[in-house]
């Protein structure tokens, strides 16, 4: 079997390092109507909704899929045709949200941030409160784009007062980043296995509250992205309508118990907030600049700016850390050159440690004496 230490390290975004047990949970085939894959597969979900505690109010639909999969299956199940969808935009993510809502013939309209600041609710309130009314509200929590982290509970307060429904892309951050529905209300969430959950990819989901998907009958453009269709179905038969990603669920299972035992969203964010940390006290060192401000960095994936020096070659870059052991990701930002490294997966402090020595001997290799961009960047308006 191949272990975690024989595979380079994922510093990206997803699919991300996994633990050996978390892989080895997948060396069995479950048949999809056998009644020990059914308890698990309803374990899963009794424990997804316990995450963001809400018994009672929400349930958990799992999707076949990556995790776009299951924010397409959120927007089309729950905006109906004459609904009108407000997203909240500073980063690819929420881009895609609008790109699926186009998709769908749904009303939909913007409002835009540059990608290295987090979501103004003053702004969000202003247009709610002045412009053509919307009935749903559209969100990314941490937006991977950069790595920034926008006010969920702001946003959250305000859809309430506005009586806007909210929907919640939490992909990167769920899991690692306390979100408490009873505090933070939303309509709907939608998360994948493969990120802050430490799962394998291939499955994504969506919490929702129980009433709402129950009116939401008839939207859904797609069969097999309906979520009331899939819902209905656990309701009667207990059993996914299609093919379910067996293994997949066996992994999250098996990851699910590792994060309580790391002790949940807390001891899983306090892992990552140090590796966070170490990676940036590091790069710093080394000259690199963060884009972002650290009051707006969530501790998930950091974006360091393009070094200005001519000798350093991205692609030669990545290959020599590649040889080491660590992968690392491109930018994804429209306006600055730019790359990532993730602080999330099955990784501690020694790995990222490794991960900056590692950036330190390529730096030697390439002839490159400092990280430091053009221009100082201080993580203010670098993409502005
Ligand atoms: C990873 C991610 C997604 C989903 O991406 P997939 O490639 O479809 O898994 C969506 N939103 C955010 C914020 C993400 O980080």
């Amino acid at each position: 079997m191949t272990t975690a230490q024989a595979d380079p390290w994922l510093l990206t975004p997803g699919p991300l390092t996994t633990s050996a047990t978390v892989k080895a949970a997948m060396l069995h085939d479950r048949g999809s109507r056998d009644r020990a894959f059914l308890e698990l597969d309803a374990e899963i979900r009794r424990r997804l909704v316990a995450l963001v505690g809400g018994e009672g109010s929400h349930v958990c639909v799992p999707i076949q899929g990556s995790g776009t999969f299951a924010v397409e299956a959120m927007l089309g199940t729950l905006l109906p045709r004459d609904g009108r969808l407000l997203i909240l935009v500073n980063g690819a993510y929420g881009r895609r949200m609008e790109t699926i809502a186009r998709y769908h013939g749904r009303a939909v309209e913007t409002l835009e941030w540059p990608e290295d600041r987090p979501v103004d609710p003053a702004r969000v309130e202003e247009r709610l409160a002045l412009g053509p009314p919307v009935t749903h509200l559209a969100l990314v929590h941490c937006e991977t784009t950069s790595g920034v982290l926008n006010p969920l509970p702001a946003i959250a307060e305000l859809a309430a007062r506005f009586g806007v429904a909210l929907l919640v892309d939490a992909m990167s951050s769920f899991g690692a980043l306390p979100i408490d529905v009873r505090t933070t209300p939303f309509t709907a969430l939608a998360a994948s296995a493969n990120k802050c959950l430490e799962g394998v990819p291939g499955v994504g989901f969506v919490l929702v509250c129980e009433s709402v998907l129950e009116a939401a009958r008839g939207n859904a453009p797609a069969l097999s992205l309906d979520l009331v269709d899939q819902h209905a179905a656990w309701r009667r038969t207990g059993q996914w309508r299609f093919t379910p990603p067996t293994h997949v669920l066996a992994a999250l299972h098996r990851a699910l118990l590792e994060h309580e035992a790391e002790g949940g969203v807390e001891g899983r964010g306090r892992r990552y907030a140090a590796n966070a940390r170490i990676l940036i006290e590091g790069m710093r060192a080394l000259g690199f600049e963060p884009l972002l401000d650290s009051a707006h960095q969530a501790p998930i994936i950091v974006t360091f700016a393009m070094p200005a020096d001519p000798r350093f070659r991205f692609e030669t870059f990545y290959g020599l850390l590649r040889a080491r052991g660590y992968v690392i990701y491109p930018g994804k930002l429209t306006v600055v050159p730019s790359f990532r490294m993730g602080c999330i997966g099955r990784l501690g402090p020694e790995v990222m440690r490794g991960a900056v020595e590692a950036v330190r001997a390529a730096m030697v290799e390439l002839g490159v004496a400092s990280g430091a961009p053009a221009r100082a960047a201080s993580g203010q308006g670098a993409a502005a």
